[in-house]
């Protein structure tokens, strides 16, 4: 999509700190860290939110958390880690591209708000 930050750092238009990389998933370290280890997974399809997953789109999604799960274990989050979507305006999404942030290093608190 055209104008959207996140298809640019899928397809390399803007440099990003990658640490994972397929055909239909990138990971990559947020540019503004909120924990020790901050990493968004994004589809490099372009889908707007969480609210826009479908059956047609959703085995993507299925993937992000296969990848989660081994850059646990290669990012050292072996006692623990959180992953966090926000979507839509009340959910604070700023980027209106679906990426899942993966947080760790640190005990996070509880409730996110
Ligand atoms: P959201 O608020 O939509 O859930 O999260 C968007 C995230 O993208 C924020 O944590 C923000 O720091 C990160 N971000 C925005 N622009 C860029 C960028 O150009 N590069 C990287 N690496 N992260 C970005």
């Amino acid at each position: 999509m055209a104008d959207c930050i996140f298809c640019k750092i899928a397809a390399g238009e803007i440099p990003s700190t990658k640490v994972y990389e397929d055909e239909t998933v990138l990971a990559f370290r947020d540019l503004d860290p909120q924990a020790p280890t901050h990493v968004l997974i994004i589809p490099k399809e372009h889908i707007a939110s969480a609210a826009d997953i479908t059956p047609e789109n959703s085995a993507v999604v299925a993937h992000i958390f296969e990848v989660a799960a081994k850059l646990s274990v290669e990012l050292g989050l072996d006692k623990g880690f959180r992953i966090v979507n926000n979507c839509g305006e009340d959910g604070m999404q700023s980027v209106q591209h679906l990426h899942f942030h993966m947080l760790g290093g640190k005990k996070m608190g509880w409730p996110p708000y």
